[in-house]
């Protein structure tokens, strides 16, 4: 299930505990279609659709989804009522912001990394360093992290475009592949 699917249900879930009343509608429920002339204008404009599918890949990016999930994400949008994209567009901006300001924080304390937000993460969850054969020990070509979004220390991270430490995994952590091989996992 998508970040927005989950916050729609987690919305709905809400407002039947709260008993809100039926015509109150939840603001990421739809509000069915709409024949006003200016909200015509909005569902023909590609403008928008395409800033609506922009802001969503940011989030996508800011929670480090696959391409599986990012799908469902835009699927998700584009259900949305063209009048809804202007209010999507905003609301999912100020999340993927909040997001990436906590993972700056986090940085900043922590000098580990998740494999999602390292350049050698793929789409289809293979590693790309352990593909080249960069990764010491007993590491088959073939190796997925199972867990990439825990926070690791690894000799083959290469940092992904959202990091300000350009350094490769080997000069951040020196003697990581000596002493605990592919990472470490704390
Ligand atoms: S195992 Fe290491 S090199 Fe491979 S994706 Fe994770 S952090 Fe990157």
């Amino acid at each position: 299930m998508s970040y927005l699917a989950r916050l729609k249900s987690s919305n709905s879930e809400r407002t039947d505990n709260q008993r809100t009343v039926k015509t109150a509608k939840n603001h990421l429920d739809s509000f069915g279609s709409c024949h006003d002339g200016h909200f015509q204008k909005i569902e023909t404009d590609p403008a928008t659709l395409a800033e609506l599918e922009a802001t969503a890949n940011r989030l996508c990016e800011a929670l480090g989804d696959d391409a599986e999930r990012r799908a469902v994400m835009l699927e998700d949008c584009r259900e949305f009522p063209p009048e809804r994209w202007p209010w999507l567009i905003g609301y999912l901006n100020g999340e993927a912001a909040r997001i990436e300001q906590a993972a700056r924080e986090a940085a900043i304390t922590d000098d580990r990394r998740r494999c999602a937000e390292g350049a050698n993460f793929a789409s289809g969850g293979r590693c790309l360093a352990a593909w080249r054969g960069e990764l010491s020990g007993m590491v088959s070509r073939r190796y997925s992290p199972a867990q990439p979004e825990r926070l690791r220390r690894c000799e083959g991270y290469a940092p992904g475009p959202n990091d300000s430490d350009r350094r490769q995994g080997r000069e951040r952590w020196p003697g990581l592949a000596e002493n605990e091989g592919v990472n470490d996992g704390a």
